[in-house]
């Protein structure tokens, strides 16, 4: 089976192509690649980059419009050269149906219904949350993990039960990406700012900022607030960053151990751009390993928005026949994880 995904929630105009003559790797009875390091998943990627401030829904709608069409060709010529001759170059054609930004993602689901109907082959309308955690569990071969999604505009753990996933927590307010871009915008750096946080991290001391965890949910609002005071004040960026770090991903920690507790499960996987930061990565390994728990991390390219994970959810919604006519096929800009029906695991799974 070969698929071709596209994503452009917001920032990353992707399209991918996942192949995979495996049939483990899709089945709903077990959950194994026999290589997870996803050779066989090309990916073509264009952000868009803000020239100031932060992501403005117009000018990524307009990079989407022009880039999705180069990185969909750039994916096609791919498929076309591993094609063997009959039939479709593609088995179907999977995109993110939401969330994200409403021009955007517009854009996305019209190349995608277009490339469908042009081949002829099955449209896979794909929650992006949702994607973010199978690509975790996909790579891992995990069961049944709990997965925190620390992504731009997101930020909430999923559990697995009866049919869906679950949101056992969630930010209250913003994403916890977006809420580290908008300290990084008020002392001037340019977006994305979660790696310019780490990197200037290296070189500071710890400042004490508000931390706020009410039961499984969470909030970033008073604690931005504070780092921005506290920059207008004069205390060093570096001190300031080192204290958003390690108060945010203490939170984060903290209600990813009380999810692993509460489900009794023991596999945490971590999704989300904001997951390319080594201390969350340390952070949350150590947890695990003191409460005996596996922990997975994607590989970069897998954590930030990309088409790979969209086309490997896409091909194992294809495999269990949870297809989309163009008629219902419409983008849902605020498409929660829990409104999906998870037809691709096996039914007696809890
Ligand atoms: P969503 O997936 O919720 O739609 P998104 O589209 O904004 O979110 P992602 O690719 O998941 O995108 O994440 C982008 C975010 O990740 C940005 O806010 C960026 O600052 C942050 N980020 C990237 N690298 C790092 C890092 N090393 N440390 C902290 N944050 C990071």
């Amino acid at each position: 089976m070969r698929i071709l995904g596209i994503e452009g929630t917001a920032w990353a105009a992707s399209a991918a192509v996942f192949e995979t003559d495996d049939p483990d790797a899709l089945s709903t009875e077990t959950y194994r690649t026999p290589d997870p390091s996803a050779d066989h998943v090309f990916i073509e990627s264009n952000p868009y980059q803000p020239e100031s401030g932060g992501i403005h829904p117009r000018e990524a709608a307009e990079h989407m419009g022009n880039a999705i069409p180069e990185v969909v060709d750039t994916a096609l010529a791919h498929a076309a050269d591993r094609h063997d001759g009959d039939g479709p170059i593609v088995d179907g054609v999977a995109f993110s149906r939401g969330p994200g930004l409403g021009p955007c993602l517009r854009i996305v689901g019209t190349a995608a219904r277009a490339v469908a109907q042009t081949l002829g082959v099955p449209l896979l309308g794909v929650n992006h949350m949702v994607a973010h955690l199978e690509i975790g569990r996909y790579q891992s071969g995990f069961e049944s993990p709990v997965c925190l999604n620390a992504s731009g505009a997101n930020a909430h753990l999923l559990g697995y039960h009866n049919g869906r996933y679950r949101v056992l927590g969630e930010t209250m307010d913003t994403g916890v990406g977006n809420s580290i871009d908008k300290f990084t915008r008020h002392v001037g750096w340019t977006h994305p700012g979660g790696p310019k946080v780490e990197q200037a991290a290296k070189d500071g001391s710890y400042v004490d900022l508000p931390y706020v965890v009410k039961g499984m949910d969470f909030s970033f609002s008073g604690i931005m607030s504070a780092a921005k005071q506290e920059a207008d004040a004069g205390t060093p960026v570096e001190d300031i960053c080192v204290g958003l770090q390690e108060t945010i991903f203490a939170m984060l920690t903290e209600v990813a151990e009380r999810a692993l507790s509460l489900t009794g499960t023991d596999e945490l996987v971590l999704g989300g751009g904001v997951g390319q930061n080594a201390r969350l990565r340390e952070m949350l390994a150590e947890m695990c390993e003191q409460r005996g728990a596996k922990f997975h991390a994607p590989e970069p390219r897998f954590l930030r928005d990309n088409a790979g994970m969209i086309a490997v959810l896409g091909a194992r919604m294809l495999n269990s026949g949870d297809a989309l006519s163009v008629e219902e096929s419409s983008v849902d800009p605020n498409f929660r994880p829990d409104q999906v029906a998870v037809t691709w695991r096996g039914a007696d799974e809890s």
